[in-house]
């Protein structure tokens, strides 16, 4: 089934407002209730990174972990976690990053990945790029190297991706919502 960008944006929803005045919410569950958009989305990955090199994926708390585990699952590659700080059983490492009020942190488990390791990391969207850069900087203090950086969706507007780039990682994402 060939990728229809059309097609995936019409079963996103966008919620004015949400979860406060002035945020626009792309919510992608109704992708997953649409067995079609989400075949489409996960082969749309799968054949971009089947011939990559990459040895791991890492995915996000808690939207990334959907797309990530299918890929995965496809790829036949590892897939480490990146969640909310404070979930995560045994020895770990956490980065804290700035939200427009106050901050929040991200951890993985210590020996989640290694030296030599080549990671894509996925999360669901793009806005700041705070959560992403955080994650980058976690992958690196294991010895790992972030491949690039997808989403399915990209705020532009909010130059997230922009800032990603900017350190030298390639990103890519699906979809753009100016
Ligand atoms: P950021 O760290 O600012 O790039 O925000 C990215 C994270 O926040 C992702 O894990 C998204 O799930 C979530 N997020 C931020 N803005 C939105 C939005 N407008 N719609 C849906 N999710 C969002």
């Amino acid at each position: 089934m060939s990728y229809d960008e059309f097609y995936v944006k019409s079963v996103i929803r966008s919620l004015q407002d949400w979860p406060e005045p002035g945020v626009v919410f792309r919510d992608i569950t109704p992708i997953f209730k649409d067995p079609k958009a989400m075949r489409m989305v996960s082969d749309a990955f799968i054949q971009r990174y089947v011939d990559s090199d990459i040895t791991h994926i890492a995915c996000i708390d808690a939207r990334g972990f959907l797309f990530g585990s299918i890929m995965a699952y496809q790829l036949n590659l590892p897939l480490v976690l990146v969640r909310k700080k404070g979930k995560l059983p045994g020895e770990t490492i956490h980065q804290e990053y700035e939200l427009e009020y106050g901050t929040s942190a991200v951890e993985m488990q210590s020996d989640a990945l290694q030296a030599g390791d080549r990671v894509l990391l996925f999360d669901d969207l793009i806005a700041t790029g705070g959560t992403l850069l955080a994650a980058c900087t976690l992958i690196n203090k294991l010895g790992a190297e972030v491949i690039e950086a997808a989403a399915l969706i990209d705020l532009p507007d909010l130059q997230g991706s922009t800032r990603i780039q900017e350190l030298g990682i390639p990103v890519y994402s699906l979809l753009a919502y100016e």
